[in-house]
């Protein structure tokens, strides 16, 4: 029961990311009603539904014809997921932080994925909300969150400080280490290592994909390292506090 109303929050709330993800990274205004991007028709309170009113219009613009992009869905499902495994996961009232928690971890794995953009609006807010949602969700005691902030901050500044200084170049966003401290103020610092290690592990897989179709990797192949952070930082969220007998 808690997951269907984890799903339909997630529909609704997948349905502004995916506004918001659009439109910020394109200087946009994010209120404002929603038009078709290829002919400006406004849209619909019922062509607003989310995920239905794309099947029902098989995914083009009812004026236009233009299709609609697939990323809208997309977005709306995921958040749908992230609500329903998280409402089920956990009681009601941490389910609801962890939810809030996994919504804006979403947010940030789209921006990344779609622009390598991690917006400090978005992970300078995580740490302090963080550590008020993570008394909630109840992965460690504050003390340990409020340390993990500040080793996950250590941890991935040094990282970026020591490729800048091997190579000469920038091999990490500004935004890393912030969204780290986010994820430490969230979850303590347990998991930090075995984030980092999941994360760095994905990337690599990232790119082995990408060479098995053919792209040539270079030093200089940009891998989304926050996306991949929050998505490990997801991962644990949905797995719950007692994630490392769960991954026994
Ligand atoms: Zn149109």
């Amino acid at each position: 029961m808690t997951a269907a109303l984890g799903a339909l929050l997630g529909l609704i709330i997948g349905s502004f990311l995916a506004v918001l993800t659009g439109r910020w990274p394109a200087g946009q205004a994010i209120t404002g009603r929603s038009r078709c991007d290829a002919c400006g028709v406004q849209l619909r309170a019922l062509e607003l539904v989310p995920v239905l009113s794309f099947l029902v219009l098989r995914g083009r613009c009812r004026h236009c014809g233009a299709a609609i992009d697939r990323r809208h869905p997309a977005i709306e499902l995921a958040g749908a997921a992230v609500g329903a495994v998280l409402l089920w996961r956990y009681p009601l009232l941490p389910g609801l932080a962890a939810a809030i928690a996994g919504w804006w971890l979403l947010a940030l794995i789209v921006l990344d994925a779609e622009h390598q953009w991690l917006p400090d609006a978005l992970t300078l807010p995580l740490i302090p909300a963080g550590l008020a949602l993570g008394e909630v969700i109840g992965f460690a005691p504050l003390a340990d969150r409020a340390l993990a902030a500040l080793l996950g901050f250590g941890t991935l500044a040094a990282l970026r400080a020591g490729y800048r200084w091997r190579t000469g170049r920038e091999g990490m966003g500004g935004g890393d280490p912030k969204l780290m401290a986010g994820i430490g103020a969230l979850l303590g610092w347990i998991p930090l290592p075995f984030i980092l290690t999941g994360a760095a592990l994905l990337g690599l897989g990232l790119a082995g994909l990408d060479r098995a179709r053919g792209r040539a990797i270079t030093a200089t192949t940009a891998l989304p390292l926050g996306a991949l952070l929050a998505g490990m930082a997801l991962i644990l969220l949905m797995l719950g506090p007692d994630w490392g007998e769960r991954l026994r």
